[in-house]
Order: C-alpha cells, then structure tokens, then sequence
C-alpha cells in the first residue's frame, strides 16, 4: 500500500509508546514516511529517543511548544536537513493537573486557563506558521488531536473543553488561510486512550468504561485506529478534506441514548 512513501513527517507530542503520537507515527512509518520527532524536554529525552530509533526517525530535536526560540529551532533544523515538510502532526495538551479535577468553576483559575489555551491550542498556530515555509509546491497536511470535550461538558475535563474548543476553531481558520497554497488542515476527535495526558483527568477510568458501555462498537479505540485514520487524512487519499474533524471513538458521539428497544 504504502500510501505516504516520499512523503516527510514531523511527529510533535511522542512522550510514550502508549501516546497517540506513537500510534501515529508507527502508521505513517508504515505507510512509507520518513519521520522526524521531537521531545518536550531532558525528562522525556532518553525514551523518545529510543522510540525514534525504533521507528527509524530521519531526525530527533528539542521541541517545546510554548517556546517560539525552540520552534525556531526545530524548524531551522528540518528546513537544513530536509529542505521541504509535507506532514506536521500535533498531538499535544497539557493542563495544569489541579485544573483537571472537581467542578469547573471552582478549579478553574485565570493561569490555568491561559496555559491551557496556550499549550493546547495557540501551539497549533505557532508550528503552523514555522511549517507554512517548508511546506511547498501545494502540498502539506496538518493534524491536530481534539476530544468531545470541545463540543460537550463532562466532569473533569473543565478548562480543556474550552482549549479543545479552540483548538477546532484553528483548525478552521487554519484550514481557510493555507488552502490556497494546498495545505490542508484536519483534526481527529479521539475516544478516551489510556496515556500520560489522560491518567491526568479525574475520573479517567470510569470515562473509558462509560463509552465502553455506550458507543455502538461497544469499546474502547486504539491509538493504532486513530493512528490509522492520521496516516489516511495526512495522505493524498485525503486531498480533498480540510478543516474537518473527524471523530474515531467507536461512534460514541453519534449517540443519544442506548435502553434496549
Ligand atoms: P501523551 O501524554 O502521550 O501525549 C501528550 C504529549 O504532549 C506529550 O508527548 C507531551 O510531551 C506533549 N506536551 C505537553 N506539553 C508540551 C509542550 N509545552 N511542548 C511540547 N510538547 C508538549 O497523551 P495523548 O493522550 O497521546 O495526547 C496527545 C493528544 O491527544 C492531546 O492533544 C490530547 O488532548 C489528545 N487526545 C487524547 C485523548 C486520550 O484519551 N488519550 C483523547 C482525545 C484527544
């Protein structure tokens, strides 16, 4: 099949090999791209790295996404090894931990918002504009990880609701603004995964059981599905799809209720 061969990827959120990005990256690997993957941080260093190794990555670097000094550097970095990018993948969140339990209103603090909007959301933007250069001769995929949390309250996920709101929201005015040049810009509306991100919402485990329980595939997804689904829409199988979300959860949000008929 092999359906991404020749094409380049930047992979931005491996932290372990349960992360989605991980799923993404072993699918696009797969299906013939070469893969460049960054770390956050020194603490997530020496296993990304080995993950990398594991999945033949062309090229590793330092990237932390609140920083633009370090985008900087990581793009000035693909641009003198690559020349060009076809596929940016964001899979990146992140919270403070006491924003992620109780009620909204009272965890909820100014800072948290902010840098959960930030981290979440704005990153989208910042690596989409460090990848516009290297993204030429009208092609380039941009993909992006949101949840149901965007559109739909639940407990816990509180000041993430809004930045995956926002998050969507970028990727529509994202998807309007690079067109023209034959970017696309898609995101995937994960069901709940057992990874790092997620052991950190309160509640996380009665999550899972309850799409279990209420989606029509009655369980849980992968992250080798939404892997799967990422290496299609970052794909020309997808060249006619932009500023759409696409929802891999099983079909959990297309439910209203489940009694017995
Ligand atoms: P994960 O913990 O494996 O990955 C999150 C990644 O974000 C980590 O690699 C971490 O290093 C990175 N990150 C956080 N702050 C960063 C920063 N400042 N700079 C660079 N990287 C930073 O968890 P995951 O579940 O694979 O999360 C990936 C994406 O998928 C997130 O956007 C998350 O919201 C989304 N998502 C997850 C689920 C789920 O249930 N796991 C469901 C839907 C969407």
């Amino acid at each position: 099949m092999s359906f991404l061969a020749g094409k380049r990827a930047l992979i931005v959120g491996l932290a372990t090999e349960r992360s989605i990005a991980f799923g993404i990256a072993e699918a696009m690997r797969r299906e013939g791209a070469e893969l460049a993957i960054s770390y956050q941080n020194e603490r997530l260093k020496d296993r990304v790295l080995e993950m990398a190794q594991g999945l033949g990555a062309a090229l590793t670097m330092p990237l932390d996404v609140a920083s633009d000094a370090e985008i900087g550097s990581a793009f000035a970095a693909l641009e003198e090894h690559w020349g060009s990018l076809d596929i940016l993948v964001h899979s990146v969140a992140f919270a403070p931990r006491e924003q992620l339990a109780g009620g909204y209103l009272d965890s909820v603090t100014r800072e948290g918002f902010l840098v959960a909007q930030d981290v979440s959301s704005y990153s989208l933007v910042a690596l989409a504009k460090a990848a516009r250069p290297l993204m030429r001769d009208g092609r380039g995929a941009i993909l992006t990880l949101s949840y149901l949390g965007a559109m739909r309250s639940l407990p816990s996920y509180n000041v993430m609701g809004p930045a995956k709101a926002s998050l969507e929201a970028n990727v529509r005015f994202l998807a309007q603004d690079l067109g023209p040049r034959g970017i696309r810009v898609n995101a995937i509306s994960a069901g709940p995964i057992k990874t790092l991100a997620a052991a950190g919402i309160g509640g996380f485990r009665r999550m899972l059981a309850h799409v279990a329980e209420v989606a029509p595939l009655k369980r849980n997804v992968t992250a080798q599905e939404v892997g799967n689904a990422a290496a299609f829409l970052c794909s020309d199988l997808a060249s006619g799809i932009t500023g759409e979300v696409l929802y891999v959860d099983g079909g959990y949000s297309q439910v209203a209720m489940t009694f017995p008929a």
